[in-house]
Formats: structure tokens, C-alpha cells, sequence
């Protein structure tokens, strides 16, 4: 465990040279966050808007090089302030937040690479579009002028990750995108054999969330 371990392990995945760490910072303390800072990591992803803000408002300035995602769902009314404080957005899901995010971007000028979240086993408690209107939503964050560059998914838990992740791949190629978020504590090597080109961490770095 710890940070150094898990960019060990990405090393030694065939390809792990270009896959990007996103060390999942949610409800960790923050000296463990300082830590891991001062060991050179500067990608995180925060998965609650106003966690996120409260952590990464004040550490900002210290850390011009830092990469915020935002890697959980985003409300309408939260857009604002998400477009102010994140880098990459993974989890742009539905046509309504397409079109509240565009013109927030438009509107502060700040055109962030998104990823679309892709529900890959259509669970209703989960967020991420369907494979289905996978298409379809792609289109149309296209058009309203969205950088979608990527993909993300978060496999049921009671299922081998596999086909998800060969799902989000296929999906991803047939599609011209090339980015690909998958993987997290359990299984970031098996995504990285699946192409992740992204591997969100969070409880393997840093350990249990208080
Ligand atoms: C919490 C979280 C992670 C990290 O989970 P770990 O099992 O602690 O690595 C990854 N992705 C998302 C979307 C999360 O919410």
C-alpha cells in the first residue's frame, strides 16, 4: 500500500508508462493528502463539488501544476462551481448537464476536457449514461461544443470488472476517443490490460477513508 507501491504496480503493466494515477483524495485527512503532495503527486480526483472545493481552495496556489477530476455525479446547480474548480470533468452523464456545463464554460471561458460516465451494468442506483444511449449523448455533447476526450465507468461491484472495462474500451475506439477511466484500488491492474488510459486510486494510496 501507499503511493509509491501502486506507481510500482502501474510500471510494471505493459503500456503503465501512459496510464495517468488520479489519487482519489475523497475523505481523506489532510495530512495524508500533504504527504502524498510532497511525494510529487499532482493529479486527484474528489468525487463531491464542495468536499473538493473546501480541500483544494486554500492548496491550490501552492500547487500551480495541480490536476483536479471531478469523478462523481454533478448536479445542474453545481456546475458553477465545478466549471471554477475542476480540470478534467469524468462524469457528464445526461443531456441536461451537457447543456447547463457548455454554457457555463462558454460563459467563464474555461473548455474542460470531459469524459462521458457510461453505466456499463445499467444499475439505477448508479450514474453514467446507458451503453445504449451511449451514441446518442456523445452527439449532442459534440454539438453543444463539450471536449469529450474520454470515457469512465464504474463496474458493479459483485461482478468481475472484465467486461465492463472491455465494454468501455470498445465503446471508446469505435468512437475516436481516447481517454479511458477505469480501475480503482481493487482492480487498476486488470484496467490497465484493458487499455485505461486513467486509474482512479483512492484507499490503496492513502488507506482506509475516515
Ligand atoms: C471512491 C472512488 C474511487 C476510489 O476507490 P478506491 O477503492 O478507494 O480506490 C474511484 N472512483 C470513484 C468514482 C470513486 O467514487
Amino acid at each position: 500500500m501507499g503511493l509509491q507501491t501502486v506507481r510500482a504496480a502501474i510500471a510494471q503493466q505493459p503500456g503503465g508508462e501512459n496510464v495517468t494515477l488520479v489519487a482519489v483524495s475523497k475523505q481523506q485527512p489532510d495530512e495524508r493528502i500533504r504527504d502524498v503532495l510532497s511525494q510529487g503527486q499532482r493529479v486527484f480526483g474528489e468525487n463531491r463539488v464542495q468536499e473538493g472545493a473546501a480541500r483544494w481552495t486554500g492548496l491550490r496556489p501552492a500547487y500551480p501544476d495541480l490536476q483536479l477530476h471531478l469523478i462523481g455525479p454533478l448536479q445542474s446547480n453545481k456546475v458553477d462551481d465545478a466549471v471554477a474548480l475542476f480540470d478534467v470533468i469524468e462524469t457528464v452523464d445526461r443531456e441536461k448537464l451537457v447543456v447547463v456545463l457548455a454554457a457555463e464554460m462558454k460563459k467563464k471561458n474555461r473548455f474542460l476536457p470531459c469524459f462521458i460516465q457510461v453505466n456499463t451494468g445499467e444499475e439505477p442506483q448508479k450514474g453514467g449514461v446507458a451503453p445504449g444511449d451511449f451514441a446518442a449523448l456523445l452527439q449532442t455533447a459534440r454539438a453543444a461544443g463539450l471536449n469529450i476526450t474520454g470515457l469512465m465507468c464504474i463496474p458493479p461491484a459483485d461482478d468481475l470488472p472484465d467486461m465492463h472495462f472491455a465494454l468501455l474500451h470498445k465503446l471508446a475506439k469505435v468512437h475516436g476517443l481516447s481517454h479511458l477511466s477505469m480501475g480503482m484500488s481493487g482492480d487498476y491492474e486488470t484496467a490497465i490490460a484493458y487499455g485505461a488510459t486513467h486509474v482512479r486510486v483512492g484507499s490503496a494510496i492513502f488507506g482506509d477513508r475516515v
